[in-house]
């Protein structure tokens, strides 16, 4: 078998226009949604994703702005500062950047964030409602994976799936947003560092689905024939030449590209479908992000 390919840049491209339509339609009533970063300190791995949330904001007619402060910043003082964005009419959605310097407990923090303006789905309050299966605002990963699986056209009840992760902010939302319905639900299963045999659960997954941060975790013979596989994992790998030497740059370091959790070479011979790594959950992350601060922006008016 050859799997056909999830493309979540074309599904990410679809719900971009839907979402185009309910902002315009707010934005003939005089409110524009708008989203607001805090970022502390600087990152480089939170400043791809800063300016891939400015660009896609700026796509859609959604405000951006952008609050970096500075590394040595109290706890308390960022408390202060998300209180005064939670008050602020102007601000829909808030999204606390990770990672957060030391001297912050991110989970404090984020706790802080009014649940109506928490468009990351962080907050205990959203958390509990997707436990209590009505999600209000829930994490944008999760969301995104489960959107590219049902663009798969299957139907989730009687299903079993292995969820490989067991993150707040991936594994966990996405296993309890499988469980929404109580009479349609599939049934998950939920991997993760501790499990003892990993394949076990692999292998009889109709639906695998994979958010771990480790490149290669999954083999072509970890999989069912005929699953449906969603790759969450993003990891950065050396490039290799085709006799397995690393590719070096002008500046004579090793060059290296982004791959998921599956081996894709294999996995592709074995699933019925497979998202891609880049290209699969990864657009449509940000576009979650977009949907959910509409959703916020609805909710506050
Ligand atoms: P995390 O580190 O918080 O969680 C990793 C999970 O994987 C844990 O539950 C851990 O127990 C499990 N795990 C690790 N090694 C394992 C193993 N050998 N066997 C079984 N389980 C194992 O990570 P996260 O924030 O949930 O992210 C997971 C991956 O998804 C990362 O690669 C991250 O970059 C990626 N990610 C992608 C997007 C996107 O937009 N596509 C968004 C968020 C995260």
């Amino acid at each position: 078998m050859s799997a056909k390919l999830l493309d979540g840049k074309a599904l990410a491209g679809k719900i971009k226009e839907g979402l185009k339509k309910e902002i315009e339609e707010l934005k003939s009533k005089n409110i524009v949604p708008s989203l607001t970063a805090v970022q502390v300190g600087e990152n480089p791995a939170s400043a791809v994703y800063v300016r891939n949330q400015k660009k896609s904001c700026e796509e859609m007619g959604v405000n951006y702005r952008l609050e970096q402060l500075e590394g040595g910043i109290s706890e308390d003082d960022l408390v202060k500062f998300i209180e005064k964005l939670n008050k602020d009419d102007k601000v829909n959605g808030i999204i606390l950047q990770m990672p957060l310097p030391s001297q912050i407990d991110a989970r404090k923090v984020q706790k802080m964030i009014v649940p109506d303006k928490d468009v990351e789905g962080m907050n205990p309050a959203n958390m509990g409602m997707l436990v209590y299966g009505c999600p209000n605002l829930a994490p944008c990963t999760a969301l995104g994976a489960l959107e590219l699986l049902k663009s798969s056209g299957v139907e989730l009840k009687g299903k079993e799936v292995t969820i490989v992760g067991h993150s707040e902010i991936v594994g966990k939302p996405i296993t309890l947003l499988l469980l929404e319905s109580l009479t349609e639900s599939p049934t998950p299963t939920v991997c993760h560092i501790a499990t003892g045999d990993l394949a076990f659960h692999t292998k009889r997954a109709d639906i695998l689905i994979v958010a771990a941060g480790k490149a290669g975790l999954i083999k072509g013979d970890m999989i069912k024939e005929g699953a449906i596989v969603i790759d969450i994992g993003i990891n950065r790998v050396p490039l290799l030449d085709e006799q397995g030497k690393p590719v070096m740059n002008d500046k004579g370091k090793p060059k290296k590209k982004t791959v998921g959790d599956v081996i894709f070479d294999e996995a592709v011979e074995k699933a019925s479908y497979i998202s891609p790594v880049p290209g699969g959950v990864g657009p449509l992350t940000v576009t979650m992000l977009i949907s959910n601060t509409v959703k916020a922006c609805k909710l506050q008016n």
